[in-house]
């Protein structure tokens, strides 16, 4: 099994000043258990990748495109992301899904894009409230899997992040029988699918993660660690949940 993964996601936050965050969770956290990598706005992302250079801080994006160039006002490629230091993208974020209408199709034909570029790619899943409360967890998920990750998944190329929309942001966590309950059945659909190197692909769990309830999350089965949103914005709440893996 790779590293546990701690990665942030800064979503739409972030000018110049906020560099001095990633410094200061460097110092914090000179050699940390797990891999840190932090998913800064495209427009921070040349500056951040050089100031966390030499730290064990990797850097990525939030989306990619799925074409290396051409006409496409306002997106972002794969291989801009790598030029601009980055090794991960996140794909298929919930609010991604939901604000620019991005199919399971679409989130499989990125993955492969980042791929290509040399991009691990950071898949996202996850259920409303109101598929929870119909019972349909376990089968929204199952079926974002099938379509979002291409066939020839691997533990190098690929990390999973189950994030129930509605605990995102909002301070409600499932409890840890339901973390379990999800990471389990993905797992064994991972193992299903791509045998052994299923087994090695990490599963992120996601969603009002803090420093408070970061090490009992990470001590589920089968969650390998964590993408957070507000609480990577800092290195004082980053830094404990590095810690905690
Ligand atoms: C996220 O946006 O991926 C996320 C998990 O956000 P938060 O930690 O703020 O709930």
């Amino acid at each position: 099994m790779p590293r546990k993964l701690a990665a942030g996601n800064w979503k739409m936050n972030g000018l110049g000043a906020a560099l001095a965050e990633v410094t200061a969770l460097a110092e914090r956290c000179p050699s940390p258990k797990a891999e840190v990598l932090i998913c800064p706005p495209a427009t921070l992302l040349s500056r951040l990748s050089a100031a966390a250079e030499g730290s064990p801080i990797a850097t990525g994006g939030q989306d990619c495109h799925t074409a290396t160039s051409g006409a496409h006002t306002g997106d972002i490629s794969p291989a801009m992301l790598v030029d601009a230091g980055a090794s991960y993208v996140i794909l298929g974020h919930s609010e991604r899904r939901a604000d620019h209408g991005e199919s399971d199709a679409t989130v499989a034909a990125k993955t492969h894009a980042a791929w290509n570029a040399g991009l691990t790619a950071i898949v996202c899943v996850g259920e409303t409230e109101a598929q929870r409360e119909a019972g349909e967890t376990l089968g929204v998920i199952q079926s974002q899997i099938a379509s979002s990750v291409p066939d020839g998944a691997t533990a190098a190329s690929t990390v999973i992040a189950y994030e129930p929309v509605w605990a995102i942001g909002t301070g409600k966590v499932p409890t840890l029988k339901q973390i379990a309950e999800v990471h389990d059945a993905l797992r064994g659909q991972l193992n299903e699918r791509f045998g052994s190197e299923g087994n090695e692909i990490r599963l992120l769990y996601g969603g009002s993660v803090k420093a408070k309830n970061a090490a009992e999350i990470f001590a589920v089965s089968n969650v390998d660690g964590a993408l957070v949103g507000g609480a990577s914005l800092t290195a004082e709440d980053f830094g404990p949940i590095v810690e905690a893996l």
